[in-house]
Order: structure tokens, then sequence, then C-alpha cells
């Protein structure tokens, strides 16, 4: 009989946290919800530990901490409250799981993610930034204590699959990402100048948090992948590439020395990847049907416009300058993001916004998670007095008022 894997959420109440759940529910005789956590919305995570039962429920927010505590209490539930970083992190190294999804969002995943690495936890990481962060630092501390790193982003996971079949690392001859394109793809850089955060958010195949979907929307999220795949399977940048792939159904790409190619494919659902982490190397169901390439009709393949998505380029050279380079280019992301998000700069800001945080902080070698950390804060002040400039002299009206 297999032992049941206990599991820390982490993100629960966010996109892929929710497309966790399913699939574990779906097997209550081996997988288990130990420890959910989310960041503010403490009545999304009171009715997750109802439907859930886990023994923890962690709330980032110390000012929903009582709220968490009494909605338990009231609803008369066993799971234990707690609040913080540092409740997290013990929470994810000690016996409450032996499993964690790493699903928070940003690099506030960072801390966690890390502690699960040390402590030798199966990581299932979807949280990108961390590795685009301190990737060397992660794979480092995951190596150190045998983690087992199954990573959840679908090319990734795709990869992940196609790799099983390479004896050497010599074997591989390149990895191609795909990328859906994302909402606007096919239009010239001047007209993306007026898009709205609502046309940025809404991805033509995959539904996914606001945060990732304009990442999607610039093709920094195909950028920040490039990074983390070449952590992931320590692979330089001049054997990676990217195309677009609008149907969303080829997840990415292995080419072999001897001229194969291995491809995974499947329904642009995150529930397949994520039931390949729970269940690997058995196939678990995830919930999500098989393809039918006859009703899908065709796949299409084009090259990326770098030109009307400057955010792709921008990665590739952070990821090519190395050490600091990927911090600055993710914190100015984060912020830029989280700006455009709450209207008060445009959609071609962002790209802006990241060139000017990688000139003005060039690369220096990241030594140490401090380094990183200091390196990341000093991008986002930068950053952060950028768009304040930008919004007070543009006077940019709210694009979605
Ligand atoms: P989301 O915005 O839907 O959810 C984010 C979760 O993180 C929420 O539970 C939120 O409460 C929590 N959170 C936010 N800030 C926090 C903080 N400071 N401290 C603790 N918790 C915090 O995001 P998502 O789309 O589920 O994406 C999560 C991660 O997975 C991101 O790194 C994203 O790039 C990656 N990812 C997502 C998808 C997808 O399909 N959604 C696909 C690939 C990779
Ligand atoms: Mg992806």
């Amino acid at each position: 009989m297999t032992s049941v894997r206990t599991i820390a959420v982490l993100g629960a109440t966010g996109s892929i946290g929710a497309s966790a759940l399913d699939v574990i529910a779906r097997h209550p005789d081996r997988l288990r919800t130990s420890v959910l956590s989310a960041g503010t919305q403490v009545d999304a995570l009171l009715a997750l530990c109802a439907s859930h039962r886990p023994a923890h429920a962690v709330i980032a927010d110390e000012s929903c901490f009582a709220a968490l505590r009494d909605g338990l209490r009231d609803a008369g539930l066993a799971t234990q409250a707690h609040t913080g970083e540092a409740a997290l992190e013990a929470l994810v190294a000690g016996d409450a799981c032996d499993t964690v999804i790493a699903a928070i969002v940003g690099a506030a995943g960072l801390r966690s993610t890390l502690a699960a690495a040390r402590a030798g936890k199966r990581l299932l990481l979807a949280n990108k930034e961390s590795l685009v962060l301190a990737g060397e630092l992660l794979m480092a501390a995951a190596n150190g204590a045998n983690a087992e790193i199954i990573p959840i982003d679908s090319e990734h996971n795709a990869v992940f699959q196609c790799l099983r079949s390479r004896q050497t690392q010599g074997d591989v001859r390149r990895i191609v990402l795909t990328a859906s394109g994302g909402p606007f793809r096919g239009r010239s850089r001047e007209s993306l100048a007026s898009v709205t955060r609502e046309q940025a958010i809404a991805h033509p195949k995959w539904s996914m948090g606001p945060k990732i979907s304009v990442d999607s929307a610039t093709l920094m999220n195909k950028g920040l992948e490039l990074i983390e795949a070449h952590h992931l399977f320590d692979i330089p940048g001049e054997k990676l590439g990217v195309l677009v792939h609008p149907q969303s159904l080829v997840h990415s790409l292995v080419e072999f020395v001897d001229g194969s190619t291995l491809a995974q494919l499947g329904l642009p659902d995150m529930r397949t990847s994520l039931a390949v982490g729970l269940g690997w190397p058995q196939r678990i169901e995830s919930g999500v049907a098989g393809l039918d390439l006859l009703a899908q009709g065709r796949l299409d393949f084009e090259a990326p416009d770098t030109e009307a998505f400057p955010c792709l380029r921008l990665a590739w050279q952070a990821l090519e300058a190395g050490g600091t380079a990927p911090a600055v280019l993710n914190a100015a992301n984060e912020v830029a993001v989280s700006a455009f998000l709450q209207g008060r700069i445009g959609f071609l800001a962002i790209p802006a916004l990241v060139e000017d945080a990688l000139a003005r902080l060039p690369a220096a070698p990241a030594e140490s998670l401090e380094a990183l950390l200091a390196t990341d804060a000093q991008a986002r002040r930068l950053t952060e007095h950028a768009v304040s400039q930008l919004a007070q002299s543009q006077a940019i009206p709210t694009p979605h008022e």
C-alpha cells in the first residue's frame, strides 16, 4: 500500500492553490492536505479549512490572525491558526508535511520555498520568481538536502517529463519553451500603449492570477521561465529557445543530440502538472480530459516578437549577465506590474521601467541570500520612485475607469 503524502499548499487561495486542492481531493486514500497558507484572504482560507480540514492554517498578514483563529474556533475546526513568515517556514520545514506546493506569487514566496528545499521536502515549485531571484542558492539548498524539485510551471513540467529519456546532460542539444503569445500576440508595439488592465489579464488560453497574466501579456513570463529553466535543468542560455504556439497544447520540447525531439502535450490545465508532481513517478487522475487532436484541428508555431515585447529580450540579457541581474529584473517587474494593475502606469511603461532598473543597477556577483535580498530591495525602491515620477509627469488617465 502506498503511504499517505502530507501536503502543505502555500498560496492556497490562489489559482494554483485551487487547482492543487482539486487534484488532492480526488485522492483521499493517498494525498492529505496538512497545511494551508494565504496572504491576506482570511475568509477564503477559512472556507478552504472547512472543506480540506488541514492540521494548520497560516495567514501571512499578522493583522488577520485574530480573524483566522476566531473563525476556525467558531466553525468548530481543529485546525491550528498561525501567522507570519517565520511560522510558515517552521511548518514547512517540520513534521507537518512531506510535500510542499510553493504557489505564493512573487519574491514573497522565496523564504518558504527555500525552507522546503533545505528541509529536503518534495517541492512542487510553481513560484518561479524565487528561482529567478535566487536560483543558484535554491538549487544548491535542494541538492544539499536531497529535496526533490518537481517543476509545476507547465513548460518546465513538460521538460521534466521529456528529460526522463536522457542518460547524461550531454544528450540534450536544446530545450524549447513554448509560449501562447498572450492576449496581444500579433500586435505592434505602438498599439499596446493604450491597452487596459482588463485586456491584459484576459488570457486567451490559461486562467491564472493577475500578476502572471500581465507577465504573459508582456512576455516577461517567458523571460522569467528562461531563467527558471536555466536553473532547474542546469542548461546555459544559448541552449534555450522560445517558440510561440497560440494553441497552448504543446507545453515544451527537448531536442537531443541524435535529432530526436520529445514534446509533452495536453490541454492547458495546471492540474496535469500538479498531478505529475503529486503522484510522481506514478501517474494519477487529475480531472483533466485527454487531448483530442482531431477536434483541436491544428498546431501553429511562430517566432516571438521581441520588438513589440521587449521584456523577453531584457530577461535574456539578465540571464546572460547573471549575478544580481535576474533579481533586478524580477523586482522591477513586480513593482511595475503592480503599478500597472493599480492603473498608475501604462502597459509600455512595464518594459521601460525594467530596462531602466537593469541599466542603473549593473550586475554584480550574487554571493549570498542577503546580497540578493539587498539588491531586490534596492531595485524595488528605485522602480517605486520611477513609477511615482512617471505617474505624476504623465498623469495617465486610469485606463480601467
Ligand atoms: P494568485 O495571485 O492566484 O495566488 C497567489 C497566492 O499567494 C494567494 O493564495 C495569495 O494569498 C498568496 N500570497 C500573495 N502574496 C503573499 C505574501 N506576501 N505572503 C504569503 N502569501 C501570499 O497567483 P497564481 O496564479 O496562483 O500563481 C502563483 C505562482 O505560481 C506564481 O509564482 C506564478 O508565476 C506561478 N504559476 C502560476 C500558474 C497559473 O496557472 N496560475 C502557472 C505557472 C506558474
Ligand atoms: Mg508557464
